[in-house]
């Protein structure tokens, strides 16, 4: 708006005051494969503090990286949060992030779980568990990952596909420990030992076990927290005949993998795309990964109370920096694919 005739200057001022909330609503596009209901309080806390709207469009990972790479420059996302440090590598290997310095994320993030150029940043780490039929499997016989693929368990496993990315990061945290020819062996007995052909999703996996369907299966952790803090009888009745364990505790510790968040290489709002980053990374919203999906705050002082994750307790992480789960990705894939891991 032109404010061109004096006399109409004083109808101008009060004008301009008035544009900025009409014309220039801050709308933030969002492509998100977070596929937690439960983050819909992240986003409403964001807008609440920074009167900048979000537009979310959510879908799973591989097809948000896809439509991601068809819109090319044209892309309207400004920020893309990712599940799996695999899928990170991927859309950063493609070119689809721009890297971001910010003050406020580097003192927040500890370096292993962010990219060193700032292309993309995590703020919440998962654990991959094994969950087991207390009634036809005995703890010791499943409590590495590298068990799962001998003979003794044979018929009892049950995982998810094997070109998922939780199951794909698992891969190449082995392929750095023992190297592609052994970790082809591993997922071959794994394949081999299988109670039914990979399907479902985590949540499948665990209540094949309290079935009895499964002896034993793969999940990462917050959908185990998520059926401890149920409370519907049949949820309750699943997590009284699984246990639960964490990995390889009396070797490297039990594989650790993250969600994270980077802005969109095509972004034309990028002040605000590193603002929502900045704000993923408070001790509000960090808390909120915890207490909403059962994650652990990649900043260490966040406190939070979660009854499920008290219980599971502590453990010992696999100190592997994700960028070599990054560096594997590709090689983990092509394993799989080698031993018949559909
Ligand atoms: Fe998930």
């Amino acid at each position: 708006m032109k404010c061109v005739f004096r006399v109409a200057a004083v109808a101008c001022a009060a004008a301009l005051t008035t544009l900025p909330s009409l014309a220039q609503e801050k709308v933030l596009n969002l492509y998100s494969a977070r596929h937690y209901s439960t983050d819909e309080a992240l986003y409403s806390n964001f807008t609440k503090a920074t009167g900048i709207r979000i537009n979310r469009i959510e879908a799973g990972d591989e097809a948000l990286l896809e439509r991601l790479a068809n819109e090319g420059a044209n892309s309207p996302a400004d920020v893309v949060l990712l599940v799996d440090a695999a899928r990170l590598a991927k859309a950063q290997q493609a070119g689809l992030f721009q890297p971001v310095q910010s003050q406020a994320l580097t003192s927040r993030i500890p370096a292993n779980l962010r990219a060193p150029d700032g292309s993309w940043y995590a703020f919440s780490t998962r654990a991959r568990v094994v969950v087991y039929n207390k009634g036809t499997v005995k703890a010791e016989d499943v409590d590495t990952y590298e068990e799962l693929a001998e003979a003794k368990n044979k018929g009892k496993v049950c995982t998810r596909s094997g070109s998922h990315p939780y199951q794909l990061s698992l891969a190449a945290s082995l392929i750095e420990h023992h190297g592609e020819a052994k970790t082809e062996e591993w997922a071959r007995g794994v394949v081999a030992n299988m109670a039914r052909p990979p399907r479902g999703g985590d949540t499948d996996q665990i209540k094949g076990v309290a079935t009895g369907e499964c002896g034993v299966a793969l999940s990462n952790s917050y959908y185990v927290a998520r059926l401890m803090r149920s409370d519907k009888a049949e949820d309750k009745d699943t997590m009284q005949k699984v246990g639960v364990i964490w990995p390889n505790q009396g070797n490297r510790g039990t594989h650790v993998n993250i969600s994270g968040g980077a802005v969109a290489k095509s972004s034309k709002n990028r002040d605000a795309a590193v603002k929502f980053l900045e704000y993923l990374a408070t001790d509000e919203a960090q808390g909120y990964f915890a207490n909403g999906n059962n994650e652990w705050p990649v900043v260490k002082a966040t406190s939070f109370k979660n009854p499920a994750l008290e219980q599971l307790g502590d453990f010992k992480a696999d100190p592997l920096p994700v960028a070599a789960l990054l560096k594997n990705a590709a090689a983990a894939q092509k394993v799989m694919d080698r031993a018949g891991y559909k």
